[in-house]
């Protein structure tokens, strides 16, 4: 020791203690400080500093009531203090709060050691332990596993710690009804043998994925639980440092159902469950491969309901939603079940068929579906007839590829709609031709009637005497790309394009107008026939707008004549009824068209008011060369007679008809040996050449 040190007070209180000083000089985590007898600073470690504020520098030689003891404890510490060094009463070791430089609260869990040196100076050494910092971890490792436990608790999933070899050795949950055994049986088991085997497998394999890989390894299985099929993916994970794998499991139950529902909805039609376009039309390119591969025959086949959107219109949406949903489940009875029925959207259905046999082949296929439909739907308490128009295409013969075959399957349909519709039709290459053709009709319809392109023309009907007693009102189309268009050929575009209706009115109010003008010209009363198709009833307006042209052309209502075809009535719908029971009650004539060529059914004839019966111009085409056909024609003119009812004939194009015709006592006749249908003028010009010389 040398001499100098000796005489300073504090080194001179050093001296004993330089090991332990050093030693307490290297931790700074706890806070070491050495006292005199007078309370003195004498050592003051690194730790002191940090955890009061002074550095040993400020601190030696300061008395401990002057830094670091709150002025409320300094007697007590002073007291216990001399107590301590003149009686030998130790300082107990106790958590106080003592006070930082700053002023603020200092926690400590403080110790104190009692030394004496070789001076026999007594040295007090209190060594603190930062109890902020200690209670602050605790509370933190608290805290993480309070968050912890409450995130277990809010996330459903199942945690499981296991070892290496996948014995089970911990697990949280927050659904117990997920797991598959009860924790008694799991927890201290291989998970391999709690888990059916092929689980089991998954679980090992992935397991050794997860360890191999030190990462991630995820898979999906399923369970038969109590309460159902539960689907889980698990996700495991290895932590090298613990040789410990954690497997996350959760339930994808629901997840996987949303994700098979938005499938469902992205491939089937909601309302009948089928497959929609899109997935159809994938069947049809899935079938259509392996056709090709296997050399099979397939058909596809285009439906459509006839006259569904009516039903839709006037019986409203639900009961059409029925019809849709009744008309799928019949589609299905006929087919096998590795066929396709699908829902092209609206009223429109593919049948996919594969292959073909020669008793399975599209033709009975077509024709037994004609026949589930001969029956009628009940829906709703009411009985409804809906018919099918089916249009076939076959593969390999009528197109190899998906969009061909529809095309032609399409077009085949539209055969069958013009045929009369309730029927079907094989695709063959002129209806291309004739399909390219309606297309373009379709295109040039469009504002024709705005640009004038329609005219009328009327053709006479003649009485007995050779009288002119009226006329039919005929539509003429004049396009200027494609001329003169039969109204055979746009007639049932414009029905089906909804152009009839305005179309319609634009022909009752010429015709109308024109009768006015002749009947004034001639001073006499004369008939007007003008052909009502099934479309215009759909019209609301079609009574009234009737009603108010016979007004603006003051014409009688007696004089106007519709005619209509059988067609109309076997839509068998009310407001068809009621339109008819109006007409005949404001004293418009009916006239039923071309009898003979459908059904002729008499009873439509006497539910009817019919005032008057045209027999088809096919049947008197014959009557002079078949006897078949007179003996019908003569039939219908007696009975129409019996019922009251006007005969015309239409399509007289001979004088031996004609002399035939009212032997028969046929009423009146129409056809091109007396003229052809005219302009209005020519007409006014051939009735003043009244009585015909013919
Ligand atoms: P429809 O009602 O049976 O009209 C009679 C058709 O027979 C007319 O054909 C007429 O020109 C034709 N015709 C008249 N006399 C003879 C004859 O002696 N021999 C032959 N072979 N034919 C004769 P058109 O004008 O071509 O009309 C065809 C069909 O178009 C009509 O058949 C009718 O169903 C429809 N149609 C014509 N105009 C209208 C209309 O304004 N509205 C509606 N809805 N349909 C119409
Ligand atoms: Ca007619
Ligand atoms: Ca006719």
């Amino acid at each position: 020791m040398e001499p100098s040190k000796v005489t300073n007070i504090l080194n001179h209180q050093y001296v004993l203690n330089d090991p332990l000083h050093q030693l307490f000089d290297a931790v700074d985590t706890i806070a070491v400080q050495g006292y005199d007898e007078e309370r003195r600073v004498i050592y003051w470690n690194k730790g002191s500093e940090l955890l009061y504020g002074y550095t040993s520098e400020e601190a030696l030689g300061q008395k401990f009531e002057e830094l670091i003891i709150p002025e409320s404890m300094c007697k007590l510490v002073i007291e216990q203090h001399y107590d301590w060094l003149n009686n030998g009463k130790e300082i107990p070791a106790s958590e106080l709060t003592l006070r930082h430089k700053n002023g603020g609260d200092v926690c400590v869990f403080s110790s104190h050691v009692l030394l004496i040196n070789q001076y026999n100076k007594k040295q007090m050494y209190c060594i603190d332990i930062d109890l902020i910092a200690a209670k602050s971890a605790k509370a933190q490792a608290i805290y993480q596993e309070q968050i912890l436990e409450a995130a277990f608790e809010a996330i459903p999933d199942l945690f499981l710690l296991m070892k290496e070899d996948g014995t089970i050795l911990d697990y949280h949950t927050s659904n117990k009804s997920n797991l598959f055994v009860f924790p008694e049986k799991f927890i201290g088991q291989p998970i391999y043998d709690v888990l059916p085997t092929f689980v089991a497998k998954m679980f090992k394999s992935n397991i050794a994925n997860a360890i191999s890989h030190k990462g991630v390894a995820s898979f999906e299985y399923e369970l038969a639980m109590p309460h159902g099929l539960i689907c889980f993916e698990a996700r495991v994970i290895y932590l090298p440092e613990q040789n410990q794998v954690v497997t996350i499991v959760r339930d994808i139950t629901e997840q996987h159902r949303t994700a098979e529902e938005i499938r469902h909805q992205a491939y089937y039609d909601m309302l009948t469950e089928l497959p929609n376009r899109f997935l159809a039309l994938d069947r049809l390119s899935q079938m259509l491969n392996e056709a090709e591969r296997n050399g099979e025959k397939t058909a596809i086949l285009f439906i459509d309901l006839d006259d569904f959107k009516r039903v839709n219109d006037t019986l409203g949406h639900e009961v059409g939603d029925k019809l849709l949903l009744e008309s799928a489940n019949r589609l299905n009875q006929v087919v096998r079940k590795e066929d396709t029925v699908g829902r092209l959207g609206g009223d429109e259905f593919i049948l996919l068929l594969r292959a073909l046999t020669e008793d399975y082949n599209a033709l009975t296929i077509a024709e037994h579906l004609l026949n589930v439909f001969r029956n009628p739907f009940k829906i709703d308490g009411r009985e409804l007839m809906v018919t099918l128009s089916i249009g076939i295409a076959l593969y390999p013969d009528n197109g190899k590829s998906v969009s061909d075959l529809l095309r032609n399957a399409d077009t085949a349909m539209y055969q069958a709609k013009a045929l009369g519709r309730n029927t079907y039709s094989f695709f063959t290459q002129e209806m291309n031709v004739s399909m390219l053709r309606r297309l373009e009709i379709e295109e040039q319809l469009i504002g024709a009637l705005d640009r004038n392109e329609f005219e009328v023309h009327y053709q006479p009907q003649f009485d007995a005497k050779n009288n002119i007693i009226g006329a039919e009102a005929l539509l003429r189309w004049h396009n200027s790309a494609l001329g003169n268009i039969p109204p055979d050929e746009f007639i049932p575009i414009t029905e089906h394009t909804g152009l009839i209706v305005p179309l319609g009115k634009f022909v009752v109010k010429q015709a109308l107008s024109f009768l006015n003008e002749w009947q004034n010209s001639r001073q006499r009363k004369y008939k007007m026939a003008v052909n009502l198709s099934p479309r215009q009833f759909r019209d609301i307006e079609l009574l009234s707008i009737i009603q108010k042209i016979l007004k603006e052309e003051n014409v009688s209502p007696e004089s106007l004549e519709l005619e209509i075809t059988e067609g109309v009535l076997m839509i068998g719908q009310s407001y068809i009824d009621n339109a008819l029971v109006e007409f005949n009650k404001l004293g418009i004539k009916l006239s039923m068209d071309d009898f003979g060529t459908g059904y002729s059914s008499l009873s439509y004839l006497r539910r009817y008011a019919f005032d008057v019966l045209k027999v088809d111009k096919s049947f008197i085409n014959n009557i002079t060369s078949n006897k078949a056909d007179c003996d019908l024609v003569r039939a219908t003119i007696a009975m129409a007679h019996s019922l009251g009812l006007t005969v015309v004939a239409e399509g007289v194009e001979t004088k031996e008809q004609c002399t035939l015709l009212r032997e028969l006592e046929c009423d009146y006749l129409q056809g091109f040996y007396f003229s052809k249908p005219i302009l209005p003028k020519q007409l006014i010009a051939l009735s003043k050449k009244d009585t015909l010389s013919i």
